[in-house]
């Protein structure tokens, strides 16, 4: 029969990658209660409606990316493509916002119809960051920082900062005249997206990686000589937090952000290890969107990073990191089998933190060894008729030179105790 395969762009994560992934997301849940955020968790399918209103209407997002069908209603659904606009309607129709603030953080999978390529997927995950309620650029800093950290508890180096501000809606207003003037003067250059762009979107040319554009682009007005006066207060501050902080970073005038929602801050994390898809990490402040989406007018910042970029330079660094046991369980003839059940058991009960793997399906004592072996186990326990008959179990060292012993059954757990917080 022809088998089946799974959707271009939408990815196994294999065990040889899963520890990767594990160590990213409990680093992740230490640094958010670190830093006193707490988890939400929103469903992965919203009405489209949500996505159009608060990503804008002449986004890459919503124009082509996103996974959009009528469920047997008729209504009009879509598959996250971000988490920002569900948890934006989540704190508004649970009455959140009736706190001052809050601090929340989310991670799952997100969904976006685009070209699948290195770093580049249909289905991907993010976790990220939405804080509501703080207008002053200290909670810009407080998100930077937190991300600044979470590079260096995963051991992540040769990580940049990209920052900018797009100011206030009215500056950026202004600006974006400049932008059609200039871009409309060169209209033969750009493409196609960018000719369509030219009196929806502006801002998104400058956001094009269409490498063609790139002398174009720079030579474009820039939104930073645009700013307002409470902007460039608001910026100019949150480099000074930075400074003191001693996160360095990169003003970068040509930072926009894919997503209309933005004001004031914007940054990215961007590695010089990936290639095309070089940002691991993206945010800004998005004063704005709460009112748009119906709530109360509420200042928000956030930002979200992409998981599989960021196991790909995990993967980089460390290509496995596979956990092998701390000891496998070899047993010879019936009763040492129901005797290894029992014993394996007492010694989970003993040691939670024991891995230990049981053969199973028998096969020869040379077999089982070599399972073992191949398992990665510092020791072989050898549980045969002798054993069984003396009240032992046979420890044999699998990674070191030194000889087999006979452990007496009530002493094993002391025994491994010893040895298993060593590795
Ligand atoms: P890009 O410019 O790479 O398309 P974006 O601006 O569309 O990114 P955001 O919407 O800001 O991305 O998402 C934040 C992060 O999520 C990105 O920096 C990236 O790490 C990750 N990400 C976004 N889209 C994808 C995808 N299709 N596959 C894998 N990761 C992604
Ligand atoms: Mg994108």
């Amino acid at each position: 029969m022809k088998s089946i395969q799974a959707i271009r762009g939408m990815n196994d994560i294999l065990p040889d990658a899963t520890p990767h992934w594990q160590v990213l997301e409990q680093v992740w849940r230490e640094l958010m209660a670190g830093y006193g955020y707490q988890e939400i968790r929103l469903p992965v399918v919203e009405y489209t409606e949500l996505f159009a209103r608060a990503i804008g209407a002449v986004t890459d997002i919503v124009e082509k990316e996103m996974y959009t069908f009528a469920d047997r209603n008729g209504d009009s659904l879509t598959l996250r493509p971000e988490g920002t606009a569900g948890c934006v309607r989540a704190v508004i129709e649970n009455g959140m916002l009736r706190q001052p603030v809050q601090r929340l953080w989310y991670a799952g999978p997100m969904f976006r119809h685009e070209r699948p390529q290195k770093g580049r997927y249909r289905q991907f995950h993010q976790v990220g960051v939405e804080a509501f309620g703080m207008a002053a650029p200290d909670i810009d800093a407080e998100l930077i920082v937190m991300t600044a950290r979470f590079w260096r508890r995963l051991g992540l180096k040769n990580l940049t900062l990209q920052l900018n501000s797009l100011g206030s809606l009215a500056a950026r207003a202004a600006y974006r005249e400049q932008l059609v003037q200039y871009f409309s003067a060169h209209h033969a250059q750009l493409d196609e997206d960018s000719q369509r762009r030219l009196h929806t979107n502006p801002l998104r040319i400058l956001d094009s990686k269409n490498p063609a554009l790139q002398t174009l682009i720079a030579g474009a007005p820039q939104l930073t000589e645009h700013l307002d006066a409470e902007s460039r207060a608001h910026f100019a501050q949150l480099c000074a937090y930075l400074d003191a902080a001693g996160v360095a970073y990169q003003i970068n005038p040509r930072l926009v952000r894919g997503l209309d929602y933005y004001n004031k801050t914007v940054f990215e994390w961007v590695s010089g290890e990936l290639g095309a898809q070089g940002t691991v990490c993206a945010g800004g402040r998005y004063d704005g969107l709460v009112e748009q989406i119906g709530g109360k007018p509420t200042p928000a910042v956030g930002f979200a990073a992409g998981l599989e970029r960021l196991v790909a330079l995990l993967q980089a660094a460390q290509p496995s990191a596979q956990i092998p046991p701390h000891a496998y369980l070899i047993t010879a003839g019936d009763d040492a089998q129901r005797a290894g059940l029992v014993l394996a058991e007492t010694l989970r009960d003993a040691l939670p933190a024991l891995r230990l793997t049981v053969n199973c399906d028998a096969g020869s004592i040379k077999s089982q060894l070599k399972r073992a072996d191949k398992s990665g186990a510092r020791y072989a326990l050898l549980l045969g008729e002798q054993e069984l008959a003396q009240g032992a179990v046979s420890v044999k060292p699998l990674r070191e030179e030194t000889e087999q012993i006979a452990v007496p059954r009530a002493e094993l757990a002391a025994f491994l105790a010893q040895r298993i917080d060593k590795v």
